[in-house]
């Protein structure tokens, strides 16, 4: 047996001082019963994957890839089945071809609006990279450029639905609706699924022909239902985040209603050929197994989340959420009030990493970006944020983003590592318990 002596000596050969590890473990003996709701909650999207893998006949033939045009490509196919079985919906485009996050939502946007369309958020400022998408920032290739206008509607200062300007701003040329599940990089509260269901109600009650669309980056399986089964025409989002479980290498969803996706296929690929066409090549395996270990890996993550949330709120540093709120993604923002505090907090995520663990991020003028931004990430896939991650702008209020873990003790790993890194800078005080009469 592996006693715990053999543990703290492990991460003692990572630098992390006893005092650090062992507030580590007061911290995780208060969040057992946390973990194990959480365990639950993923026990429930395994077999609901495991299922549908069932259902849709899942073979060893579906493994293999195809080149050239990809015609009759059954793998693909049938994962396309699996993602419309997981999320109810009728269908669904899962395909290497979407390149990003941002592709598949702009796809998403442009093959279900025309001209003189207009897009409306009731949510406030969609994620940074759709205002390019948008023309909210002047792009070429925009929404805007093509004559499709778009309106917002902010939260209320509660983070509630400002239901009444919503309705408002419903008109006649009102044809979808994005709805961003998680907070992204803001302060404003991520939406869980029943709230989104709330507002997708509210909204067909006023205009039921309306097509809602949801933004459902960072938010997959962390609850037992997601959006589409809550009203939702299109869920949309990213395999190097939560569904490809740390390892689809590329790739992009959307499930929905069969014309939305349908529109999409068209958009795509090309008039005419839609779905029929993309050649899987070799990535399938990757991309099955990857969402069979989506609902563990993604429980990783959010403990991971709650974890560092815990961690940093009892020594004083404001969490968002906070470390009892309920999680509706698997973001975890930390305020330091400080530059220091950032980049040691990235410093300490990179050094846990398996991959580059022995460079050292520094902050850099990020295209898009007003002030310098500093990243950690020393992931098996370029860029994939359900692995360890974090980064911060360097700018008031000095908060970082912090997601992902494909394992708990590598999320935990990540986060002690932080705190002995901002101990061994002076940002966090050796003796920070006393200091703050804690435990
Ligand atoms: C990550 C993310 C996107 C964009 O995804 P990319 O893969 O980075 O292009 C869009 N919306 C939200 C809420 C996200 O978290």
């Amino acid at each position: 047996m592996t006693d715990l002596a053999d543990i703290k000596e492990q991460y003692r050969q990572f630098g992390i001082s006893g005092a650090v590890y062992e507030y580590g473990r007061e911290i995780l003996s208060t969040l057992q019963e946390r973990f194990e709701q959480i365990d639950r909650t993923a026990e429930y999207n395994q077999l609901k994957v495991i299922r549908a893998m069932q259902t849709a006949n899942v073979s060893e033939a579906c493994l293999l890839g195809t080149t050239g045009y990809g015609y009759n490509d059954l793998g693909r196919d049938t994962l396309e089945k699996v993602y419309a079985a997981v999320f109810q919906t009728e269908d669904a485009l899962v395909r290497p071809q979407i390149t990003c996050g941002t592709h598949a939502l702009a796809l998403a946007l442009m093959s279900n609006l025309r001209p003189g369309d207009e897009l409306l958020s009731p949510v406030g400022k969609p994620y940074d990279t759709l205002e390019e998408v948008i023309g909210i920032r002047p792009s070429k290739g925009s929404l805007k450029e093509y004559g499709i206008t778009y309106r917002q509607v902010d939260l209320l200062a509660d983070g509630g639905f400002d239901y009444e300007g919503i309705r408002a701003a419903i008109g006649g040329r009102t044809k979808l609706v994005t709805i961003q599940r998680s907070k992204g990089y803001q302060t404003r509260p991520t939406l869980s699924v029943a709230q989104i269901g709330e507002l997708i109600a509210f909204i067909k009650g006023i205009k039921p022909d309306v097509i809602c669309m949801v933004d459902n980056c960072y938010g997959e399986f962390v609850e037992t239902g997601e959006p589409s089964q809550a009203g939702a025409d299109m869920v949309v989002g990213s395999l190097i985040k939560n569904p490809g479980g740390g390892l689809a290498p590329i790739g992009g969803y959307i499930a929905g209603r069969k014309d939305c996706v349908e529109n999409a296929a068209y958009r795509l690929t090309s008039p005419g050929l839609g779905k029929e066409v993309g050649a899987s090549l070799g990535v399938l395996p990757a991309l099955y197994q990857g969402l069979f270990l989506a609902p563990t890996v993604t429980a990783s993550a959010l403990k991971g989340a709650i974890f560092a949330a815990n961690i940093y709120e009892k020594i004083g540093f404001a969490v968002v959420p906070d470390g009892s709120q309920s999680r509706h993604d698997i973001i975890q923002a930390v305020t330091f009030g400080s530059p220091e505090g950032v980049i040691a907090f990235c410093e300490g995520i990179q050094a846990a990493a398996s991959v580059d663990s022995f460079v050292t991020p520094e902050p850099w003028d990020m295209p898009g970006y007003d002030s310098q931004v500093i990243m950690a990430a020393g992931a098996f896939v370029s860029g994939s944020s359900i692995e360890l991650s974090a980064d911060g702008p360097i700018a008031p209020p000095y908060a970082v983003y912090f997601q992902g873990g494909l394992t708990f003790p590598h999320a935990k790993l990540g986060i002690l590592k932080t705190l002995q890194n901002l101990m061994d800078k002076g940002v966090v005080t050796a003796d920070f318990k006393r200091q703050k009469n804690l435990l």
